[in-house]
């Protein structure tokens, strides 16, 4: 499928993980893939081995001035930005007792403020072309987890300003969505200790972790333009952990 041909798709967090999947899955349908990542030379590895035409640019989604400089520099160098994926996200996970303020900021400012300056930076670009798909990343942890008080108000965050934004943009042909993954096989879930990975591994339906090219064919659907009619959903793709509690 060449779904993305012509288009110009940002993805934040790009360097590593699910963000590199999407990159590589939106520039294999045919898009020009712009990453940013605090990452600056891991970003500019991944862009160079895309697909078609990759870009790369050091950023810091915390920074409000960086986010909305990196999208002023791609409308200015591409003339329209036609989806904007919020991947970006940390963890630094302890008791809410234990978190210090850092680590609340810290995680709050880069997966909830990312995605917040992001939005707000690239709706005046998709509302002059009447076309754009926005697409954040929340997690299975948004309803909730042990020790990740941070992550899940975080995530939850994501849920609430996705909702939020769908209804703001609904007349003008943009749609906000969200992706709540599960377990999938990442850097970020590899710095997990093994014994809660497997604690958790179990109580997945599926019983497997997932795969990046599990949320690349996700993000791949819901930023098409066939997804039109959609917005203001979170999609769980998790292997069913999010359905809830089973006895087997
Ligand atoms: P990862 O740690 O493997 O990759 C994250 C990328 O984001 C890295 O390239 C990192 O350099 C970049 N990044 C971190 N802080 C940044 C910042 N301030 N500015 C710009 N870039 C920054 O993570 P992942 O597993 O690929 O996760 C991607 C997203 O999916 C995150 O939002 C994460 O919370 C979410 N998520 C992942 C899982 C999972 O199982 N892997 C589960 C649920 C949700």
């Amino acid at each position: 499928m060449n779904r993305y041909q012509d288009q110009v798709v940002a993805v934040t967090g790009a360097a590593q993980g699910l963000g590199r999947a999407m990159a590589e899955r939106f520039a294999a349908e045919g898009a020009t893939v712009a990453i940013a990542d605090r990452d600056g030379q891991a970003a500019a590895k991944t862009a160079a081995a895309l697909a078609g035409s990759g870009r790369a640019d050091e950023v810091d989604v915390s920074s409000s001035s960086e986010v909305g400089a990196w999208i002023d520099d791609l409308d200015r160098t591409y003339g329209r930005i036609d989806v904007l994926v919020n991947n970006a996200g940390i963890i630094r996970d302890n008791r809410a007792e234990d978190i210090g303020d850092e680590d609340w900021h810290a995680v709050l400012d880069v997966s909830l403020g990312g995605a917040f300056y992001g939005m707000r930076a690239v709706l005046p670009v998709m509302r002059r072309r009447s076309y754009g798909r926005i697409l954040s990343f929340s997690s299975m942890s948004w309803r909730g987890n042990f020790g990740q008080a941070n992550y899940v108000a975080a995530k939850a965050g994501v849920v609430g300003l996705t909702r939020a934004l769908a209804l703001e943009t609904a007349r003008q042909g943009i749609t906000v969505n969200a992706i709540a993954p599960g377990l999938i096989e990442t850097p970020m879930l590899a710095s997990m200790n093994d014994k809660g990975r497997d604690k958790l591994t179990n109580k997945i339906p599926m019983r497997h972790t997932g795969d990046p090219t599990d949320i690349a064919e996700a993000a791949a659907f819901l930023c098409s333009p066939g997804a039109r009619y959609i917005t203001g959903v979170v999609l769980d793709v998790d292997g069913g952990i999010g359905i809830g509690a089973s006895i087997r």
